[in-house]
């Protein structure tokens, strides 16, 4: 061996993965066992103090979905990482350990629709609160964060509409208030965006899309940068001591570890919201073949979207790999192998074209759904984003007219032909 650093498509394959101890599997086994024998009493005592680690009960830990963890940690360059059930759930459990009753989050207006229900209704329930703003204008985000923020919140790409985040100069707005910055990595995944490097604490993704790859799991992943300074003042249940642990203070205790000790002995433990081994084995699968399939899913996107843009029938586009998008220039810096293959078009016809061209496709499957092998379309006025109002859904790059689609695996040539007789029943 030498001291090179292993490339990203060495550790796709390779990060936490080990020939099975016992058997020597090579792929990563599924160990479907809810609970783990303890070596003699003083190991178990061990391991409920989180004095060691190990396997105890698979609620907390389990060694497929640590294998994932691991390979989680890696690819997007963080310290550790934590699994769990959805996209969903790795979003609270992100957030859990920051809030409290009366506390708040500064979000992007550009996110997963179903991400502006979490944040704008389904948390209130717990006293936390968020306050959305334009992520272009920073200092709107800056005079929008106040002494009760805990987190900026925030998506690489957006979806769904082609929208890049300044991941950088937000970096630098929340480490001026000694909050961290929490990316949703989901439709980028870190083939083509590494938020860490561009300052973010913790990276959420929904394992669902793009690193499991074909519509087969859902599963969720936080990853934290290990460099946030959680003993500031702002974070009591990261720096003080923790009852139900004897006292013992995460971040003293763990450093750079102290968000993912406390995700999963705080987190897990309590909210359940745990990945099971099936899932986890999914998705290692999946990420196997991440690069190969985020650089066919760039280039099928970048044709679809092109011939989309010079079709009458289309009255824009908003990928960001077109030369025409204002954030095309972000690309470079952000995510310079690509803009995903997630975005929308609208079309001239407006809400009831849209509605019969969904109802054309052939090839396109019409779900509720992203970052598939197959080519998938919504519109998502009056689907995923249906909950939200109409000006809320225009500033989410929702509106009535536009359809948004996840380009897969085919060849571009059958989706576009697939579109084009679906475009001429839509508008004919
Ligand atoms: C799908 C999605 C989520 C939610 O993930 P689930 O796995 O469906 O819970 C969050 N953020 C983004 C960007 C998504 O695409």
């Amino acid at each position: 061996m030498t001291d090179r650093q292993p490339g990203f498509e060495t550790l796709q394959i390779h990060a936490g993965a080990r020939p099975d101890p016992a058997t020597g599997a090579r792929q990563v086994p599924i160990y479907q066992s809810t609970a783990f024998v303890f070596r003699d009493a003083d190991h178990a005592a061990a391991l409920f103090n989180l004095q060691e680690v190990g396997y105890i009960y698979s609620r907390l830990t389990n060694p497929t979905v640590a294998a994932l963890q691991e390979r989680m940690a890696t690819l997007e360059g963080g310290a550790g990482a934590v699994c769990c059930s959805s996209g969903h759930a790795a979003q609270i459990m992100a957030l859990f350990p920051l809030m409290g009753p009366g506390l708040n989050i500064v979000a992007s207006n550009r996110l997963y629709g179903g991400t502006v229900t979490q944040f704008s209704q389904t948390i209130r329930r717990f006293g936390w609160s968020a306050t959305f703003v334009d992520f272009d204008d920073l200092d709107a985000v800056e005079a929008a964060i106040d002494d009760n923020t805990r987190a900026v919140f925030c998506e690489s790409i957006a979806n769904p509409g082609g929208y890049i985040t300044d991941l950088d100069a937000i970096a630098a707005i929340a480490d001026r208030a000694g909050v961290p910055l929490i990316v949703d990595n989901t439709t980028a995944t870190p083939y083509l965006c590494r938020p860490i490097e561009h300052g973010a604490t913790l990276v959420v993704h929904s394992l669902t899309k793009y690193l499991t790859g074909n519509g087969t799991v859902t599963g969720g992943a936080i990853i934290d940068s290990g460099k946030f300074n959680w003993s500031n003042g702002k974070f009591p249940a990261m720096s003080e001591p923790e009852p139900a642990y004897h006292g013992l203070k995460f971040h003293e205790t763990f450093g750079p570890l102290a968000f993912t000790f406390n995700a999963i002995a705080i987190g897990l433990r309590d909210l359940g919201m745990t990945m099971n081994p099936q899932a986890a084995h999914y998705t290692l699968m999946g990420i196997e073949t991440l690069s190969l399939r985020m650089e066919k899913h760039c280039a099928n996107a970048i044709k679809v979207a092109q011939w989309l843009e010079q079709d009458p029938r289309v009255a824009y586009v908003t990928y960001a790999g077109l030369p025409s998008s204002p954030y095309y220039g972000r690309m470079a810096t952000i995510c310079p192998k690509g803009a995903s293959s997630l975005f929308t078009f609208a079309l001239k016809g407006g809400y009831d074209a849209c509605v019969r061209l969904i109802d054309s496709v052939n090839l396109f499957s019409h779900v509720a759904n992203l970052g598939d092998t197959r080519s998938l379309i919504i519109h998502s006025a009056s689907t995923t984003h249906r909950q939200l109002s109409e000006s809320q859904q225009i500033a989410a790059g929702a509106g009535p007219d536009v359809v948004r689609l996840s380009i897969g695996l085919e060849d571009a040539e059958d989706l576009i032909a697939d579109l084009d007789q679906a475009l001429a029943k839509a508008t004919g």
